[in-house]
C-alpha cells in the first residue's frame, strides 16, 4: 500500500503543480488583455478628441464666414444711410447697422470661445498622443516577455505530462478511477488525514475507520468528499 500512497502523493502534488502553470498561463494572459484594452481606450479617447476638434475648427470657419458677411452687409448699410433721403430711411439703416453689430459680436464672442476650446482640445491631443505611444511601447514590450515565459510555462507543463504518464502507470485502476473522480468535483484527489480528521473536507473520521487508515492495509476514501486519504509519514511503517 506504502508504494500507491506515495505515488498517489506524487500524482497530486503533479497535478497541483499543473494547476499552478494554468493559473500563471491565465495571468499572463488577463495582464495582456488588460493592458490591450488601456491602450484601446486611449486610441477611442484620442479619435474622439480629434472629431471634437474637427468639429471645433469646421463651426469656427463657419462663424468667421458669416462674420465677413456681416462686415459685407454693414458696409452696404452704412452706404445706404449715406444717400438716405430722409429721416425715416435713415433710421431704418441705422437699425439695421445695429442688428449687424450685435450679430457681429455675438458671433466675434463665439468664434473667440471656439479658438479657446481647440486650443484646449490640441492641448489633452498632444497629451494623450504621449501617453499613447507610452502605453504602446510597454504593451510591446509586455508581449514579447509574455511570449517569452508563456513559451517557458509551456515547455514546462509538457515536461511534466511526461512525468505525470509515469506515475500514472504506478498507480492502480482503481485507485486512479476514485482519485480522478475526486480531482474533477473537489480540485484535488487526496487529502491528508491526520489527529483524526481528513485535511481536505475537515470532517471527523469515524476513529474504527481512522484506525483502519493508520494501518495502511489498503487506501481508504474519505467517507465525506470521498477524497483518498494519506496517511501521516510517522504513521508508515
Ligand atoms: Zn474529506
Amino acid at each position: 500500500m506504502r508504494e500507491q500512497l506515495e505515488a498517489l502523493e506524487e500524482l497530486s502534488r503533479t497535478d497541483m503543480a499543473f494547476r499552478q502553470i494554468d493559473v500563471e498561463l491565465g495571468d499572463v494572459d488577463s495582464q495582456l488583455a488588460e493592458l490591450r484594452a488601456n491602450v484601446d481606450k486611449i486610441r477611442e479617447l484620442l479619435n474622439r478628441e480629434r472629431q471634437q476638434l474637427a468639429d471645433a475648427e469646421k463651426l469656427r470657419l463657419s462663424h468667421l464666414a458669416e462674420l465677413a458677411a456681416i462686415d459685407e452687409k454693414s458696409v452696404r448699410s452704412k452706404k445706404r444711410q449715406e444717400v438716405a433721403r430722409n429721416a425715416r430711411e435713415s433710421e431704418a439703416t441705422a437699425r439695421e447697422l445695429e442688428v449687424l453689430k450685435r450679430e457681429k459680436d455675438e458671433r466675434t464672442a463665439e468664434s473667440e470661445r471656439l479658438a479657446q476650446v481647440i486650443v484646449e482640445v490640441q492641448g489633452n491631443i498632444a497629451r494623450h498622443e504621449v501617453d499613447f505611444a507610452e502605453l504602446a511601447r510597454h504593451l510591446a514590450d509586455e508581449e514579447a516577455a509574455s511570449a517569452a515565459r508563456t513559451a517557458d510555462l509551456r515547455a514546462r507543463r509538457h515536461t511534466m505530462e511526461e512525468a505525470r504518464k509515469s506515475v500514472t502507470s504506478r498507480v492502480r485502476a482503481d485507485l486512479l478511477r476514485i482519485y480522478s473522480m475526486a480531482l474533477q468535483r473537489r480540485g484535488s484527489g487526496v487529502a491528508e488525514c491526520t489527529q483524526g480528521v481528513c485535511r481536505g473536507c475537515n470532517v471527523t473520521l469515524p476513529p474504527q475507520l481512522y484506525n483502519q487508515i493508520l494501518n495502511a492495509d489498503r487506501v481508504y476514501q474519505c467517507p465525506n468528499c470521498n477524497r483518498l486519504l494519506l496517511v501521516p509519514r510517522a504513521a508508515l511503517r
